[in-house]
């Protein structure tokens, strides 16, 4: 039977440190604050919101909202992206996306300034992704992936890491970070030929494609780590990732499971990004 490496613990360790640092800079009268701004009311985005909002307060890392109505031309989000980065006392910005029709996306993203983006979206932070330096930060769950590898004591240089998924969210910056830490990465996408084939050679595998339980017993084999990114509604209404968890349980070395695993650290590591962000703002 599988270890079930649930976030909980992941998310108290990460809190333990978080507070830590916001206690210092609260010595040097500096309150961490992260900038969401949203765009409508989607009710993925009020949730995302509200998890950010509940850990941040909880960390003691301020939150200012920007909301903007769903049918707001795209100069008004212009406008808050600019104030946001004008502003010294915002150290993070959480851009919540999609955005509706009439704005243009990839503007926005662009006009971030790095070192205030704590979720990865600017092209300044995936830099800084792919050379291990920069101002910017890495995508929140792509992060979060290896905060769980990191709190279950995992060492993954030189592990065949296999990665399903090829999104600038998701599988290219956790495929960038994996191999930082020198494991040898595969990824793979709906072009991959034989992808069960590919994934019973992972020694660590993420699962990041977004199909619901989609990753059964013959992608799978003994010994294996496998971290589940996926977040979907299954038929009979109850959440589920992109691995099958029986199948995941009955064959597997150690599963994230989904709810509780890889979802519940996102928000400890963007307020986390907040406060390093406030940290170097302080320097
Ligand atoms: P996405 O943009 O739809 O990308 C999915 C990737 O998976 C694409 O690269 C796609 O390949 C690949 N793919 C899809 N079906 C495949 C298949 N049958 N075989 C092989 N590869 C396949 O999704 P995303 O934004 O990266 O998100 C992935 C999942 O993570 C979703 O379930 C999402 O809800 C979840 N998510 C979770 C968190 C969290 O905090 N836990 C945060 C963000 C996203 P192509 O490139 O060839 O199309």
């Amino acid at each position: 039977m599988a270890n079930i490496w649930k976030g909980a613990p992941v998310v108290e360790g990460i809190n333990a440190r978080v507070s830590a640092q916001v206690e210092v800079l609260g010595k040097q009268g500096i309150l961490p604050t992260l900038a969401i701004i949203r765009v409508g009311e989607r009710p993925d985005d009020l949730s995302y919101e509200r998890g950010a909002m509940k850990r941040c307060e909880k960390l003691g890392v301020q939150v200012r909202q920007f909301v903007l109505p769903q049918d707001a031309p795209h100069g008004d989000l212009m406008a808050v992206i600019s104030q946001v980065n004008a502003d010294p006392g915002i150290h993070g910005c959480l851009l919540l996306r999609p955005l509706p029709p009439q704005m243009d996306e990839e503007e926005a993203r662009r006009a971030l300034l790095p070192e205030k983006d704590v979720d990865g979206i600017t092209d300044g932070s995936l830099a800084g992704v792919f050379t291990s330096t920069g101002e910017g930060y890495p995508p929140c769950t792509a992060q979060a992936c290896l905060e769980i590898l990191d709190h279950y004591g995992y060492a993954l240089q030189g592990k065949r890491a296999v990665v399903v998924g090829r999104s600038l969210v998701v599988g290219k910056p956790v495929s960038m970070l994996l191999l930082a830490r020198h494991a040898t990465v595969t990824i793979c996408h709906t072009r991959t030929q034989d992808l069960p084939a590919i994934c019973r050679q992972a020694e660590v595998l993420v699962a990041a494609a977004g199909k619901p339980e989609m990753i059964t017993r013959e992608y799978l084999s003994p010994g294996q780590v496998v971290l589940d990114v996926g977040i979907h509604v299954n038929a009979e209404g109850k959440l589920c990732g992109d691995v099958n968890l029986e199948d995941a349980q009955s064959v597997v070395e150690a599963v994230t499971p989904v709810p509780g695993g890889v979802g519940t650290v996102t928000t400890s590591v963007l307020a986390a990004q907040v406060v390093a962000a406030a940290g170097k703002a302080a320097k």
